[in-house]
């Protein structure tokens, strides 16, 4: 008998390429997560060398994955039995619904799987801002399953522009903004809320994800004051306690490399009348310094489905409303033509300022200027993302309909092509029925007389399909 321990599908994965390639059975091994057993036993099969390449078909690798996050102890062996199975009986097992293991690992996908459905839909993040200004988003969550790194990727996609950690029993994960990193859970005793989970963040996970971080605190709570001078790390902590918040802010994005994004104008209740009021004050990148105002998102907390557009133009920079320009004209019309109630959307735009060129104009001898839009550029959109983000997870739309290429890309991905990829649905992670379609604006600047029309029948059937999900 073989006593072999796994902790992880990584570990279970090479553990048995090296007894598949020594061709030992299922029954031979017996599967543990508990190291001493390892060591008690005594056979260790890593030490074995080069296990032989093994082809299983990419659907089990994948249904393992899932399957090793579930906590039935009897998963490891399972999974064994079947890989043995896959490549020593027959390769279609899978398919073969009625087997007993088949049906096992089947049950246990589901389970892993609604489990990450449910971390998706319920984990909800309180804001926390450390002395030196700079904020993270931290949450807690119990999940039924080892799911943390499964689920782990659909955070960082989703609150891309954030620095976040979810604190879960088993583990802790934290984004900040360019990778996931994990650490320590929370035992399942500590479970936090409220305002010990901003508590225990700061006596003890910060730790974990920022160990220079905890040098400050730990410097500040355990040596006196004048001995700060004399380390090297200690220099920063005068600088980083004294400074009006705004300097710390600015010194912040400049030495610690993190660009500005508008998280950090976010509130801490995240609503929409807080989250309105909030972009008032926002300044994550200077196109609030030309505009006239912010233009937020209209519409219920409730709408079943969200527009997004581009930014404002130069009617709703001045009205501080999305789409009451030409663009939103058009728009208003289509939606009367199919009888779309306009009570059940919220309408917003990707950027929420104004970006424009000033151009001269003469007009019957009268000297003026004209405010020429301007798309906005990568940097722009990435530091405006958490408004739409925000917005998008207060409302929970059933359906999204991306206005154009930029909300578009903002929400399917850069490689969204719209003239090749419009009118179809698409998941993305903040709804199922996602869709694109021409932007408004696009259509008034076709010159070809025909092709508009073809574009506006375009724009009213893609509309038609989003809103009409059951
Ligand atoms: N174009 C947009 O994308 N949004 C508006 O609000 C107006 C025009
Ligand atoms: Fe903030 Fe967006 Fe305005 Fe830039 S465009 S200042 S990120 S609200």
């Amino acid at each position: 008998m073989r006593f072999v321990c796994v902790d992880t599908f990584e570990q279970w994965r090479d553990e048995s390429r090296q007894l598949l390639s020594l061709e030992v059975p299922p029954a031979d091994v017996h599967w543990t997560s508990q190291p001493q057993q390892q060591s008690l036993f005594g056979h260790d099969s890593r030490a074995e060398r080069s296990p032989k390449p093994v082809n299983v078909p990419s659907k089990f690798l994948s249904l393992a994955q899932q399957v090793a996050c579930h906590r039935d102890s009897g998963r490891w062996e399972l999974l064994y039995r079947v890989l043995w199975r896959l490549t020593h009986e027959q390769r279609n097992l899978l398919e073969i619904v009625s087997d007993d293991d088949v049906c096992r690992l089947s049950r246990m996908q589901k389970a892993v799987s609604r489990d990450v459905h449910k971390m998706k839909a319920f984990v909800r993040f309180r804001r926390v801002v450390d002395q030196a200004g700079k904020e993270r988003f931290i949450a807690w969550h119990r999940p039924d399953h080892r799911i943390v790194r499964i689920a782990a990727p659909f955070f960082a996609r989703r609150f891309k522009g954030m620095t976040w950690s979810i604190l879960t029993p088993d583990e802790s994960v934290m984004w900040d903004q360019q990778q996931l990193s994990y650490g320590d859970g929370v035992p399942a005793s500590a479970a936090p809320n409220g305002d010990e989970l901003e508590e225990l963040w700061r006596t003890y996970y910060a730790s974990i994800f920022n160990p220079a971080r905890v040098k400050v605190a730990m410097m500040k709570s355990e040596m006196p004051v004048r001995h700060w001078p004399t380390l090297p790390e200690a220099q920063l902590i005068p600088e980083l306690l004294g400074k009006a918040a705004g300097r710390v802010d600015q010194m912040i994005a400049n030495s610690e490399g993190f660009e500005q994004t508008a998280t950090h104008f976010l509130p801490d209740k995240i609503d929409l009348p807080s989250l309105r009021k909030s972009a008032e004050t926002c300044k994550a990148c200077d196109l609030h310094q030309c505009a006239t105002q912010v233009v937020f998102g209209v519409g219920s907390t409730n709408a079943e489905t969200v527009l997004v557009g581009e930014q404002p133009g130069d009617a709703e920079d001045i009205a501080g409303e999305p789409f009451v320009g030409p663009a939103g004209q058009l728009l208003r019309e289509v939606l009367a033509s199919v009888r779309i109630d306009p009570k059940q959307l919220y309408v917003t735009n990707v950027v929420k300022h104004f970006k424009f060129t000033e151009q001269a104009t003469t007009t019957d001898g009268l000297r003026g200027k004209r405010r020429l839009h301007q798309k906005p550029d990568a940097r722009e959109i990435y530091a405006c993302r958490p408004w739409l983000e925000a917005e998008l997870s207060v409302i929970r739309p059933r359906n999204i309909v991306c206005l154009g290429a930029t909300a578009a890309q903002a929400l399917l991905g850069r490689d969204f092509r719209i003239t090749k990829q419009r009118g179809q649905v698409f998941q993305s992670d903040w709804s199922d029925r996602t869709i694109a379609t021409w932007h408004p604006a696009a259509i008034l600047r076709m010159p070809n007389e025909q092709r508009r029309r073809e574009m506006v029948a375009q724009l009213t059937s893609d509309l038609t399909l989003a809103t009409q999900s059951q």
